[in-house]
């Protein structure tokens, strides 16, 4: 086991693709850190670095206190599980397994017992003898984790790698692995651009953004107060909403006209500064038959979700979604009065994105 360190890693590809901007990231021992953010934010690249598949162009990485940038992949005590599983189709499930610890030269009865115990803990017992295509993906993606786990790393790097099974096998394995990575207590470094995977199995999340790291924080500080106007759109979902108020005092904003107040707004910002305000679906508290003094907004249409609903509209011109619980207002309903709490109401500068206010966890400059 051992934490990682990442300072100021940067990635150039050829023709000059800077893919990674100087990244820094702490993770602790035993911590599961996930990196999520759009294709083509660096995650990969990132993670490829830390297994040595991909050269650093500049900054340090290290594992267990060691420097790794000039150890090769097979030297820095890392298994990784791909998307793909990446597994020996004229293998065994068994020989798979066994592969890496056989190159190794680890004893005969040492790797069976590894095998086997592998094979307990991912329940892949009865399939040992069977090849990967007479497999399903989510036992395979198990073939592919039981390989990982022989090898006893300090860490672990995960690519994706619940993307190829279907919707709930997905979050079978997601449980799985995070119930795994507890019991062996060993380091992860997970990339997804799932934000719920995301969010379910880190407790160091790092989003990303064109090869910078936008905020890192548990997933439910990040959730709470995003750092940025990016992650506040790409945590959570449905999205928060983003609609354009302006400033109306100390500790208020003016959205479509109606005055909120705000908790969380730094003092001293010009009257009719205009911000960006930041509201969750599931933040928005319809209230059933009030008017006055109230946000209102039109409703366009309605999504039934089974225990809530999603209302569609518009809030001072722009598009806004409110998460209500069924039954609690007609689908039929045209305007909607709304109310939402002042801790909930997040503020973004207007031109930088940037949060206006407390944020929790380390952002990147
Ligand atoms: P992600 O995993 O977040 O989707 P990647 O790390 O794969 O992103 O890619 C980050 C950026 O680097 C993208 O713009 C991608 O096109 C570019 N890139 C990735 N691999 C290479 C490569 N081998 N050569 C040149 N550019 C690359």
């Amino acid at each position: 086991m051992a934490e990682v360190t990442l300072k100021a890693v940067r990635k150039v590809y050829a023709g000059n693709v800077e893919a990674v901007k100087g990244v820094d990231i702490d993770i602790p021992d035993g911590g599961f850190c996930v990196l999520v953010g759009p294709s083509g934010c660096g995650k990969s690249t990132l993670l490829r670095m830390v297994a040595g598949l991909e050269t650093i162009s500049s900054g340090e990485i290290a594992i267990g206190g060691r420097v790794v940038n000039q150890i090769e992949p097979a030297d820095r005590d890392i298994a990784m599980v791909f998307q793909n599983y990446a597994l020996y189709p004229h293998m065994s499930v068994y020989d798979n397994i066994a592969y890496g610890l056989r190159n190794r030269g680890t004893p005969k009865d040492e790797i069976d017992r590894r095998v086997q115990e592998a094979a307990r803990i991912l329940a892949i017992e009865p399939f040992l003898a069977r090849r990967p295509r007479q497999l399903s993906g989510g036992q395979r993606q198990r073939v592919a984790m039981g390989r990982a786990i022989v090898r006893k790393p300090q860490v672990f790097l995960f690519d994706e790698p619940l993307s190829n099974l279907d919707a709930k096998l997905r979050v079978q394995m997601r449980v799985e692995i995070k119930k795994l990575q507890r019991a062996l207590g060993v380091t992860a470094i997970y990339v997804t651009h799932d934000q719920v995977e995301a969010m379910t199995l880190s407790d160091k999340l790092v989003v990303m953004n064109g090869g910078r790291v936008e905020q890192v924080g548990t997933p439910t500080d990040v959730y709470r107060r995003p750092a940025t106007k990016f992650v506040a759109t790409f945590i959570g979902s449905p999205p928060m909403n983003i609609v354009p108020g302006v400033v109306a005092g100390e500790g208020s904003v003016s959205v479509g006209g109606h005055v909120m107040a705000v908790d969380d707004i730094r003092a001293g910002l010009p009257k009719g500064a205009k911000v960006d305000i930041g509201l969750r679906p599931e933040d928005l508290v319809v209230e059933p038959g009030a008017t006055d003094g109230h946000p209102l907004i039109e409703v366009d249409f309605v999504e039934e979700l089974g225990a809530t609903q999603l209302f569609h509209g518009t809030l001072g011109g722009a598009p806004i979604v409110v998460q209500c619980p069924t039954d609690k207002v007609p689908t039929t309903v045209k305007r909607l009065a709304l109310s939402i709490a002042p801790t909930l109401i997040h503020v973004f500068d207007h031109e930088t994105g940037e949060r206006i206010g407390r944020t929790f966890g380390s952002v990147a400059a």
